[in-house]
C-alpha cells in the first residue's frame, strides 16, 4: 500500500487522513489486510495509526492441509521525509527509521508485513481439533483412521514400524 503524502506534509500538524484498507499485504502477497489506517501529520513527519485484520493462509501443522486463521493488530508508527516538503532540501532520516521516499510516496508494505510475522501464530491448523495424521502411514485420521490407530494396535510393534519406515526413506 502505497500513498502520496505531499499534500498532507504541507498541512499543519494535527492535520489527519483516513483510509480504509482491504487489500493484499503487499506484492505477491496471498494475505489480505483489512481495516482502518489514519495518517496525523507531526512536526517532523507522518504517523500511521491502524487498527486491521488479516486473513492469514498456511498449512495445518498437524496434517499439512490447507489451513488459514484472521489475526488482529494495531499499528502505530511514524514516517519521516527523506525531502522537505516545502524547501525540497534533502533531509536527514536515521536509518531504523520508517521513511517517506523523495516522491512524497509513503509505503506502509513492509511495517505492515513487521506486524503480521509478530501476530501470526506459528502452528496455524485446519480446525482447533485437527487430530493429524499418521506419522506412520500418513493416513488423515480426519477421513477415518488406519491400523496405526487401531485400539488393539500392539505396541511391540512400534519399533519394527520404525524400522520400516527407516528403510523406505
Ligand atoms: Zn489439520
Ligand atoms: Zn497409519
Amino acid at each position: 500500500m502505497q500513498i502520496n503524502v505531499a499534500q498532507l506534509l504541507k498541512e499543519p500538524v494535527g492535520a489527519k487522513r483516513n483510509y480504509k484498507v482491504d487489500e493484499p499485504a503487499g506484492e505477491n502477497s496471498d494475505t489480505q489486510v483489512a481495516g482502518y489506517i489514519d495518517f496525523t501529520r507531526t512536526s517532523l513527519g507522518i504517523l500511521v495509526t491502524g487498527k486491521l485484520t488479516a486473513q492469514i493462509k498456511g498449512l495445518c501443522s498437524r496434517c499439512l492441509c490447507p489451513a488459514g486463521t484472521t489475526i488482529k493488530f494495531k499499528m502505530e508508527d511514524e514516517f519521516f521525509p527523506v525531502i522537505d516538503i516545502n524547501s525540497g532540501l534533502h533531509q536527514e532520516v536515521a536509518a531504523d527509521e520508517l521513511t517517506i521516499d523523495q516522491n512524497h510516496i509513503l509505503d506502509l508494505d513492509e511495517a505492515i508485513r513487521q506486524y503480521i510475522i509478530m501476530a501470526t501464530p506459528t502452528k496455524l491448523l485446519c480446525k482447533p481439533d485437527c487430530p493429524g495424521i499418521c506419522p506412520v502411514c500418513g493416513q488423515e485420521f480426519a477421513k477415518g483412521d488406519c491400523k496405526h490407530r487401531n485400539k488393539a494396535y500392539d505396541h511391540r510393534w512400534d519399533k519394527l514400524v520404525q524400522l520400516e519406515k527407516e528403510s523406505k526413506v
